[in-house]
């Protein structure tokens, strides 16, 4: 049995690891530069590899093949691979079958990894052998090679979830779904609701998918297609028989004989899409029969993920928050809706086909000013332009959060929160995210 790992990343790494212990003859193969810890590895497991190139011979002798989620399926050796009917799969799907554990699957196009802290923190409070995995942290195939969990909590993409074939989770959340990534999908949104909804496919009728019953792109889904799972919606907007909803001032979450209630404002998440993300987490909490007391208080003590949303610094009564993850309109549209105060908004970056119009009641209603910090600032300058009373073009941080404090006054907030993505000006939305933060502490 051959397993050639194509990607010598976190993911493929760990797949190597996990197979050469499972007695395959392993290869490894990366079309760029694999880090020196990671070659290091290899080495200490005897696993062969190469960088900079694809060696066909090499590869496409496999019995299976492992791609990590970064190489498009149009990646000319996949093409390959796939024409010699070779199966081609993800690090999920090779490397559920060696464990048991329950598994506990989150995707969504915005709120994974948010979903997945909070639910990995549920558990993890209440004594759980849990751990985290998929697009966070060390690798789900890793773990499993080294020392095996009772729970994974694990965030996927819909690229990890292009390459499963037989996975299921015992639990599946789907966060919700906006357009995103469509250059991996020939810019069709169906091709990627339809890959979102793959984390359910093979689901049986003992399995659960938690959804939000607000979503509409979910909603026509689940209209015109099955999945045998028992579903368990959320909402913000209406009260259910089951699931998880508002009343009065409370979250509440109604299983079949569970009952969970705690007032919203104990919850140390803010704003709406956060409180879906813990309804989402609350249900898996509930469904994994964790007593209410500790998700009380794990739910009161949970203080977000760093670049959303982010408290940075109060300044002169003005508070300074990073959502430098918002990478995505929708995104930024929850980020301004949980402003309550003035807010001078810095937007901009690589456009991914956005549609201001989605923020333009918000944008009149809560921001004073908007910094644009881009190369090509034009559509935001189009839509906006005569919608605020300033809006300027910057080219760095330190500019951006220095014109972003001339405009405030006491009591104001500064908000990042791009709608786009950072390749042009910043390695990427973490980069962007510290400049921030440094800029600010520079203020
Ligand atoms: P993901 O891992 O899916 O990118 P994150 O939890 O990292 O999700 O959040 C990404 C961005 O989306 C952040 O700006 C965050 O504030 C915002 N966000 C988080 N949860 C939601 C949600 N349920 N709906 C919409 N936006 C959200």
């Amino acid at each position: 049995m051959r397993l050639v790992v194509l990607g010598g990343g976190e993911s493929g790494v760990g797949t190597a690891i996990l197979g050469k212990k499972q007695g395959y003859e392993v290869f490894v193969s990366d079309f760029g530069k694999i880090k020196q810890s990671y070659k290091d590895v290899l080495t200490k497991y005897e696993i062969p590899w190469e960088e900079e190139q694809h060696t066909e011979e090499l590869i496409l002798n496999a019995t299976v093949v492992m791609k990590s989620p970064g190489i498009p399926d149009k990646a000319p050796i996949v093409k390959k691979l796939v024409e010699k009917g070779i199966s081609v799969i993800s690090e999920i799907e090779f490397t559920a079958p060696f464990t048991k554990a329950i598994t506990i699957g989150i995707t969504g196009s915005n709120g994974k990894t948010t979903t997945t802290m909070l639910t990995y923190h549920l558990l993890k409070s209440a004594g759980l052998n849990v751990a985290l995995g998929g697009n966070i942290g060390k690798s789900f195939a890793w773990q499993v090679a080294e020392y095996d969990y009772d729970v994974y909590v694990l965030e996927l993409s819909s690229f990890q979830l292009d390459g499963i074939i037989n996975y299921k989770p015992h639990i599946a959340i789907l966060t919700n779904i906006s357009p995103d990534h469509l250059d991996r999908y020939e810019y069709k949104y169906e091709n990627y609701i339809a890959s979102k909804f793959r984390i359910t496919m093979n689901q049986t009728e003992s399995d659960f998918l938690i959804y939000d019953a607000d979503d509409e792109a979910t909603q026509e889904w689940l209209k015109y297609n099955t999945t045998k799972a028992q579903l368990i919606p959320f909402s913000i907007s209406q009260t259910l028989d089951l699931g998880a909803f508002f009343k009065d001032n409370n979250m509440e979450v109604k299983m079949n004989q569970e009952e969970f209630s705690m007032e919203t404002e104990y919850i140390a998440l803010e704003g709406k899409h956060n409180m879906k993300n813990a309804m989402a987490a609350t249900s898996v909490a509930k469904l994994m029969q964790i007593r209410n007391a500790t998700i009380r208080e794990s739910l009161s003590n949970f203080q977000g993920v760093e670049h959303r949303l982010e408290k940075v610094l109060k300044i002169q009564n003005v508070q300074y928050i990073n959502d430098s993850k918002a990478t995505n309109v929708n995104a930024t549209y929850f980020a301004l809706d949980s402003m309550n105060v003035p807010t001078v908004w810095i937007v901009g970056g690589v456009d991914k086909g956005n549609d201001y119009n989605e923020l333009m009641s918000l944008v009149r209603e809560k921001v004073k000013a908007i910094i644009c910090l881009g190369i090509d600032n034009s559509k935001i300058i189009a839509a906006f332009g005569n919608v605020v009373d300033d809006l300027i073009e910057v080219n760095t941080m330190n500019d951006a959060v220095r014109m972003a404090q001339r405009y405030t006054e006491k009591g104001d907030a500064v908000l990042l929160s791009p709608a786009c993505a950072s390749f042009d000006l910043f390695e990427n939305y973490e980069d962007r995210g510290r400049q921030f933060k440094q800029a600010v502490y520079n203020l």
